[in-house]
């Protein structure tokens, strides 16, 4: 899960790269024809075409756009041995595969020694260039003021990949944290609060209302007869009664708390009110919830649930004001369901 959420903001992040990389292999290949130097401008065209490809690709395959992240490093590697072997190593065009660093140690499919391998090939590829092929004729020889004007732009044009790769992968770690932290939170099936998130935040507005001597109250609600639901009309109408009424559950005030306590019961924590307004509260969800009517192959089938509600007592904590709306929530069930019930 965790490495799904990064890989797939990597993906994005990819995907809004590939245009400005592909701006800049055409403004090569421009210099390129302007310089007259053919079989440069013929690769630049090859590059250029295939990079608008894999935007293409990108919007209609992700997974072959997702595998050309892994393998980007290489290409890039690749994409520059002609212009090294045409124009020699100090034209700087082996730099531009520092760039893409980056994302070599971004990727979370590889392990460390995998990323050490593909370093060491470009540590190798460097090498190469630098001191062996440094000794080699070019395949076309330049004015040094060219050499040195292309290697001045090779240089600033790794930096700003590096620079720009090194901005988006932070705000991709820190937008993929954010969305790990919603998913830790979260009921996948409903979207409500889970109870692990929900016990938390009951600490935190506990110790807030003892210290400043506010109200604080629990409802503790539940289907009635879920388990009928389930077997009557199968356990995809279960859901999507559960969702239908985690909808309902949304309609409260924006500094109250609801979250699916498990199964098909939920817990509302109110803070600032007392166990009569929770009492409004839930009698006003319990109508909602008995007009659903949730259809099912056109028949509404109806649903109802059975509340519990209870107010935080001085130096009482959130779990025994919790069991006490439960024992009333277990009152409501024994006496009927459909009801709202105060405890004692
Ligand atoms: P009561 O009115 O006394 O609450 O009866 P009930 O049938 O609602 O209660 P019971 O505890 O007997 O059954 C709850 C059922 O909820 C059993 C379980 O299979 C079902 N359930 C729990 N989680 C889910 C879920 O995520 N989806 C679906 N469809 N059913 C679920
Ligand atoms: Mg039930
Ligand atoms: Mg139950």
């Amino acid at each position: 899960m965790n490495n799904d959420v990064l890989n797939e903001n990597l993906h994005q992040f990819g995907l809004r790269f590939r245009p400005v990389v592909l701006m800049l292999n055409i403004l090569f290949g421009i210099y390129f024809l302007v310089a007259q130097i053919w079989p440069l401008v013929l690769c630049y065209s090859i590059f250029a075409f295939r990079i608008s490809r894999l935007i293409i690709v990108g919007r209609q395959n992700p997974m072959a756009s997702k595998q050309a992240i892994d393998i980007v490093w290489l290409v890039v590697l690749i994409q520059s041995l002609p212009s090294v072997l045409i124009l020699g190593p100090e034209a700087g065009f082996h730099l531009h595969v520092l760039g893409t660093i980056p994302m070599i140690f971004a990727n979370e499919r590889w392990g460390a020694l995998a990323k050490l391998k593909r370093i060491l090939i470009i540590a190798i590829y460097f090498v190469i260039c630098e001191l062996l092929l440094i000794h080699v004729e070019p395949l076309y020889t330049m004015s040094l003021n060219s050499i040195h004007a292309l290697d001045s732009v090779n240089i600033l044009f790794t930096l700003t990949m590096l620079s720009l790769m090194s901005y988006y992968l932070n705000l991709t770690i820190a937008e993929s944290q954010r969305q790990l932290v919603k998913l830790a939170n979260t009921d996948p099936l409903t979207g409500l609060l889970n109870r692990r998130s929900l016990s938390e935040l009951a600490d935190k507005e506990t110790s807030r209302a003892h210290r400043s001597k506010n109200n604080l109250a629990i409802v503790i609600c539940d289907i009635d007869y879920f388990k009928k639901l389930n077997d009557n009309y199968g356990h995809d109408f279960g859901d999507q009664v559960l969702k239908c009424v985690s909808q309902t559950m949304k309609d409260i005030r924006s500094y109250e708390y609801q979250c699916r306590w498990g199964g098909e019961e939920f817990v509302l924590v109110l803070p600032e009110a007392s166990q009569q307004q929770a009492a409004q509260l839930a009698e006003r969800l319990r109508i909602k919830i008995q007009s659903l009517q949730i259809p099912y192959e056109d028949q509404p089938v109806p649903v109802t649930m059975t509340f519990g509600v209870a107010q935080m007592q001085q130096d009482e904590d959130w779990h025994a004001t919790l069991a006490r709306a439960d024992a009333a929530l277990y009152e409501g069930k024994e006496s009927g369901r459909n009801r709202v019930i105060q405890a004692e």
